[in-house]
């Protein structure tokens, strides 16, 4: 470095403060090297999981990948004359056992893995950390953690079917809400086979994520408009049935203190398996359809009904978005029960907008909700399949195995939960 700095003068920073920590890094691989090794201490016998006694075998060296770089360190190892297995208490220790970096790598890459693609993973670990991966590699730590986290998850939810979830403490939320979707994600061809797609007679490229989110509201603003409480909003998502998902999520709504809080409101779009998932699991809470799915409805009916027609369409629609945001569902309903219309497939349309409206009828009283300074919207959902799902799991070119997508979406409400540090604490030791 500094003969090249003699020769020409100059002095290329960035080369030069990449090479420095490149050595620092080194320097310290060499340093914990020494740390970890055990210098010719041994137990002489250690318990086998086969129940024998594991003998002394020697001192064996160990490589391990760590946030300083690869080094090697001796450590004890012993192996078991009954059963053969070879075992170092060391690297349990050091929680280490059968992976081939540390703790502080592992974490990294799962950070990496779960914000951006692999390879941007790799590349981001590469240039912030100097630390030289496979793509596939962060690959595998971003989902042995993701796996793990819902493994964890799944433990919380046997306890919660078995009524068994320990009474939540704190401060009782003064209005607790639960806001469902589902949004799709591209997938390998074998995860949707005997599947069928939106589009009649033609194959699913996609599979359904179903999230959940749970948050709280204690004041409104200026306007009398409802607030959601900062750094309130917790995440649960996962691809499954509406019937696994449903436990997941009272089990979130559970850790969040649904069973103490003073309103309890529960906000969807119109699909039916969200309100089933209502009626089971939160019975008792003030049920709200999203008023923009529900306008939504009636631009795209009015559309058709007045395919042509500028004027009549706009005096129309606003007749109908009158009476639904005056909550009266069922003057609505009349309206659209009472268009004559002579194609067949538009009455039918027009029927099924009907049996919509009537069957969320008493989740569309708009101004009772307003009077109550309740949320009529389920943006905070919506917008998690945005930053949840879609940022990380709908880029263009991914698909995933069901499998590698939870984990990751596992990791990932893990962490926009703020919940990763206490995880990684109390994390189960490497497989
Ligand atoms: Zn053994």
């Amino acid at each position: 470095m500094f003969a090249a700095r003699r020769k020409d003068s100059g002095l290329d920073l960035e080369a030069v403060e990449m090479a420095t920590r490149s050595g620092l890094h080194q320097a310290g691989a060499a340093i914990l090297a020494g740390l970890l090794t055990e210098e010719g201490r041994h137990a002489g016998q250690v318990a086998c999981q086969c129940g024998q006694p594991a003998h002394y075998y020697g001192h064996r060296p160990r490589q391990l990948l760590t946030v300083l770089g690869s080094l090697r360190f001796n450590r004890a190892y012993y192996v078991c004359q009954h059963c053969r297995k070879g075992q170092s208490p060391r690297d349990r220790e050091l929680d280490v056992e059968g992976v081939f970096c540390s703790p502080g790598v592992r974490r990294m890459m799962a950070v990496a893995g779960s914000d951006s693609s692999f390879d941007q993973g790799r590349e981001q670990l590469e240039l912030l950390a100097g630390i030289a991966v496979t793509a596939k590699a962060v690959e595998r730590q971003a989902e042995a953690i993701g796996g793990d986290i819902e493994a964890c998850q799944q433990s919380e939810v046997r306890r919660a079917k078995q009524l068994e979830l320990p009474a939540v403490c704190g401060p009782a939320a003064p209005i607790l809400y639960i806001e469902m979707d589902g949004t799709g994600i591209p997938v390998v061809k074998a995860e949707t086979e005997g599947r069928t797609g939106k589009v009649d007679g033609q194959p699913a490229h996609t599979r359904e994520v179903k999230l959940g989110c749970v948050f709280t509201q204690t004041t409104t603003d200026q306007e009398g408009r409802p607030e959601r409480d900062q750094d309130s909003t917790t995440y649960v998502a996962a691809i499954e049935t509406a019937e696994a998902f449903g436990l997941r999520l009272y089990t979130e709504a559970w850790r969040r203190g649904w069973s103490r809080a003073h309103q309890k409101v529960v906000i969807g779009d119109g699909a039916i398996w969200i309100w089933n998932l209502a009626e089971q699991h939160f019975p008792g809470a003030i049920q709200i359809v999203d008023l923009y799915h529900a306008r939504q409805h009636l631009w795209e009916l009015a559309a058709k009904l007045f395919p042509a027609g500028d004027q009549a369409r706009k005096q129309w629609t606003a007749r109908c978005l009158a009476r639904l945001n005056r909550g009266q569902i069922e003057a609505l309903v009349k309206i659209l029960r009472g268009l004559q219309l002579a194609d067949k497939e538009l009455a039918k349309i027009a029927a099924n907008e009907a049996e919509y409206f009537e069957r969320n009828a008493e989740r569309m009283r708009y101004p009772v909700f307003r009077v109550q300074r309740l949320f009529v919207g389920s943006g905070v959902v919506e917008a998690g399949c945005k930053t949840v799902i879609g940022a990380r799991l709908k880029c263009s070119g991914m698909f995933w195995t069901v499998r590698g997508a939870n984990a990751i979406i596992a990791l990932r409400c893990c962490r926009l939960s703020r919940r990763f540090e206490d995880y990684w604490a109390d994390r189960s030791p490497a497989a």
